[in-house]
């Protein structure tokens, strides 16, 4: 085997790992899976490898038990650190793409977008803490870094770097890095692609970031709202749809009707939608007034304070920025769900209302009913009642919305029952130690 040096870092990997894992999703959008030796390397392309999935969380129990495992070659990425490979793939039982495969899920809302002779491209721009650990968790300071510091008194920078250095060994392209608002918290953005490989490049943007904040003896968390009182995580996303090579949101000094048609149904199924983008009960804790995090249905074209801002490009570049989502969603599902919401927008052409530039915190509530802005779900709960009166989400999940909503309302029961069990009120904004337990490592 030869040894050779993962670029621009000093660490070393054989060049034919001897093992291979292969990585799917749970229903959170956790990565999941088994190594085997890489002489079955063939066969797992081929033919697949059978597991059994009756424990993995949202895949239905005892009756999906021998599902298959079939690697999608054309995500095979070293892992310089371990010394073995990792692929993902789709999963199948009895021959047919098993339904709960968030994966699977993406991919079938993408043939029906391509029927239309769309191609969904989409930019993500997550955000997370670095914490450390002294029994409890504590936020990793000295770091009290604010937005766009350069030097915050500690080893965050050189780690972030070091982040930005893996992401091409595993097919990422970093663009920016920076300190966030929050102290130890930061953000590295890495470059649009299209909507499956983004998704993918997001479960491995968590899995890198992670691996090195553990090696350097930290802990990294993508938790939407791991402190009270702090600015949240976000995982803005910039869309665009594509069609005969050319942006189909690209319009003369505006965005197209096509474009202004995706974002009415965004806007239009915004609610049902954060069931999907938001679906933790932490992640209703960073929808508040005061943190740049969206908490009202409305857009605008510079304005940060709306639901979907519009950046100021209307060649190539021309996309909507959705700034609801959060690193906690699975992102097999949100993505799924946003394309068939946009797609429903355009098909119904759905104006979408509510513009403004003004901020809409400062807004009296009387002017945000006369411009008919409505107001994001306020909790897990809120959101799970209107996914399920929500036709069009729905279906973008297929038959794993069965398991994704019976999923869901069980952690919302446990979280009442929590709450109830330390008479706290349904209402309570503080983070819980059960929120910590459950979503840190998410
Ligand atoms: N952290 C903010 C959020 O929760 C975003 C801040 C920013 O990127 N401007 O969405
Ligand atoms: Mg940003
Ligand atoms: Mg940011
Ligand atoms: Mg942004």
């Amino acid at each position: 085997n030869e040894i050779v040096k993962a670029e621009g870092t000093d660490e070393v990997y054989t060049k034919s790992p001897r093992f291979i894992q292969l990585i799917f999703v749970d229903i959170n959008g956790v990565p999941k899976g088994m190594e085997i030796p890489a002489s079955r390397y063939e066969e797992a392309i081929t033919d697949g490898i059978t597991f059994d999935g009756s424990s993995i969380p949202g895949f239905q129990g005892i009756e999906d038990s021998d599902l298959i495992f079939k690697a999608d070659p054309s995500t095979y990425a070293e892992i310089p650190w371990e010394g073995i490979a990792r692929v993902y793939g789709y999963i199948y039982k009895d021959e047919k793409p098993y339904h709960a495969d968030p994966r699977g899920v993406l991919r079938k809302v993408l043939e029906r977008l391509e029927k239309e002779g769309f191609t969904a491209y989409i930019g993500p721009e997550p955000e997370f803490y670095l914490f450390k650990k002294n029994g409890s968790w504590e936020l990793h300071i000295p770091d009290s870094g604010g937005y766009f510091d350069l030097i915050t008194l500690d080893k965050a920078r050189s780690l972030r770097r070091e982040i930005a250095l893996y992401m091409p060994v595993f097919g990422l392209v970093p663009e920016v890095l920076h300190h966030e608002v929050g102290k130890a918290q930061h953000e590295i953005d890495f470059r649009f692609d299209e909507a499956l490989k983004t998704a993918d490049n997001i479960v491995s943007f968590k899995y890198i970031v992670k691996a090195i904040a553990e090696m350097r003896g930290l802990y990294a968390t993508f938790m939407p709202k791991p402190l009270y009182g702090m600015p949240g995580n976000g995982m803005h996303l910039h869309i665009s749809l594509w069609k005969g090579g050319e942006n189909a949101f690209k319009g003369e000094d505006e965005l197209s009707e096509t474009a202004l048609y995706f974002l009415g149904g965004i806007l239009k199924h915004a609610k049902a939608l954060a069931a999907i983008t938001n679906p933790t009960v932490n992640s209703y804790k960073r929808l508040v007034p005061g943190y740049e995090a969206p908490v009202y249905i409305s857009w605008g074209y510079r304005n940060r304070s709306a639901l979907v801002r519009v950046p100021a490009f209307w060649g190539d570049g021309a996309r909507i920025e959705y700034r609801c989502p959060d690193p906690s969603a699975n992102p097999y599902f949100a993505f799924a769900a946003i394309l068939m919401a946009g797609l429903d927008g355009i098909k119904r052409k759905i104006e979408p209302d509510a513009y403004v530039e003004e901020n809409v915190y400062k807004m009296s509530e009387s002017r945000r009913e006369e411009l008919g802005i409505d107001t994001l779900p306020g909790s897990l709960g809120e959101a799970l009642e209107e996914l399920r009166k929500d036709k069009v989400v729905k279906e973008a999940l297929g038959k794993a919305y069965e398991n994704f909503i019976s999923y869901k309302e069980l952690e919302w029961e446990r979280y009442v029952e929590y709450l109830e069990s330390k008479e706290l009120p349904l209402e309570t904004k503080k983070v819980t130690e059960w929120e910590l337990e459950r979503y840190f490592h998410i």
